[in-house]
């Protein structure tokens, strides 16, 4: 077992190490990551359902076949639970001191959650404006939270610093950490197991520096490398390094200068980590896939159909791989017959405020009103109205 750098491949022992010392590269787990499971911390993360939704597909007028892999019931509410539960066991298993975590939020919940479980303690650094409901799981966890100023690269920086001056492991997600970044092959194993004899064509990851575009490619290479889809990274309009990259055909990722997006899980401007981005395009590009940029208005389109018409609850960066489905179906770059698999990435709980300034079916029932006439009058109201916005072209 050892790390290799995935550009100049120099090799390095298994240890805590977050770059190759020989190059800068990112580090990649080389060959199988066996851990005693007696070690290994857990929830029960993983394994999520894979549910085929067609009136989502008929809503957002696609002919093909539409698969959600719905990770927002993983343990904290997100995919992120994968890769910090893998970290946090190595970390344990090393004899480390604690766990330090940079985070948009959701990353940080699971590293909260899974250092409470190995009984480390862990440190948590957040951008400032981190959605409420995030934060406030990740001090539920028992962690110690540092909010900092500005857009979550600067997070990052600070979660470096602390990483140096402790002898605690950073499982931020980013491509920072080998071995959480190594777990993540278990979405596009289990992927490909529920889809023998019809694998997807596609499969639509929503992207900040890319882990997760990586754990769907490794996942499908180690399994059946032959069928592997084509991936689509998504990023937000307000936020979109690698897509800017794609869309101008350069082989380099640079940083974006300040987001502007409610899709805080995506929210990454790769500022002093753009060899991330770059290294995420170049997966993406040896599917044959592309990288989408999606509107907030059409992410709030796909939040909305995917409640009303799947019951499935997510954040806003869960849904931006639904609102891509419906931009990439409208302009045919995924053909009318496709079968797409759309990631689902965050539970909607995680962003109340999010749901709360979308239209909805309340009414408070005065204490002589008559129930069956008020939701007379309900209905009345709601069969008025169009069922949905149509997903807005991004
Ligand atoms: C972190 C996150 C992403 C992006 O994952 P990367 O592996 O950084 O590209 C997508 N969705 C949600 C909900 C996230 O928390
Ligand atoms: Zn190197």
């Amino acid at each position: 077992m050892h790390l290799r750098c995935v550009d100049c491949s120099t090799r390095h022992p298994a240890e805590m190490l977050y770059a190759c010392t020989a190059c800068g590269g990112i580090l990649e787990v080389a060959d199988p990551a066996v851990l005693d499971p007696a070690a290994a911390v857990t929830l029960g993360e993983g394994d999520t359902p894979l549910h085929r939704a067609d009136r989502l597909a008929a809503a957002i007028g696609f002919a093909g076949t539409v698969l959600i892999k719905d990770e927002t019931v993983n343990p904290t509410g997100s995919f992120k639970d994968r890769a910090v539960a893998a970290a946090v066991s190595r970390a344990r298993a090393m004899g480390l001191d604690g766990i330090v975590c940079a985070s948009s939020g959701n990353a940080g919940a699971s590293a909260a959650a899974y250092a409470a479980r190995a009984g480390l303690p862990c440190i948590v650094v957040v951008p400032a404006l981190t959605p409420s409901e995030k934060v406030t799981q990740i001090a539920a966890y028992g962690a110690l939270l540092l909010q900092v100023e500005g857009h979550y690269s600067n997070s990052y920086r600070v979660g470096l610093e602390i990483a140096r001056r402790h002898r605690f492991a950073n499982v931020t997600t980013t491509y920072l950490n080998p071995w959480g970044v190594d777990a993540l092959k278990t979405v596009g194993r289990e992927l490909h197991d529920a889809t023998i004899g019809a694998p997807p064509d596609w499969v639509l990851v929503p992207t900040g520096a890319g882990p997760l575009v990586k754990g769907v490619v490794q996942g499908f290479r180690e399994r059946a490398p032959a069928r592997m889809p084509r991936l689509a990274a998504v990023q937000a309009a307000g936020c979109a390094p690698v897509v800017r990259a794609f869309a101008a055909g350069e082989r380099v990722v640079r940083a974006w200068g300040a987001p502007t997006t409610f899709a805080s899980g995506i929210s990454d401007p790769l500022i002093g980590y753009e060899r991330d981005g770059t290294h995420t395009l170049d997966l993406v590009r040896a599917t044959g896939g592309l990288a989408v940029a999606v509107s907030d208005a059409a992410i709030r389109s796909a939040m909305q159909a995917l409640a009303r018409f799947e019951g499935i609850l997510a954040e806003p960066t869960g849904a931006s791989s639904v609102a891509a489905l419906a931009t990439l179906a409208a302009d045919g770059r995924v053909a009318a017959g496709a079968r797409v698999a759309c990631l689902v990435t965050g539970h909607g709980f995680k962003d109340l405020k999010a749901w709360r300034e979308l239209p909805a079916h309340t009414r408070r029932l005065a204490t002589d009103e008559d129930p069956a006439g008020a939701v007379d009058a309900m209905l009345a109201e709601r069969a008025a109205q169009p069922a949905l916005p149509r997903i807005a072209a991004s």
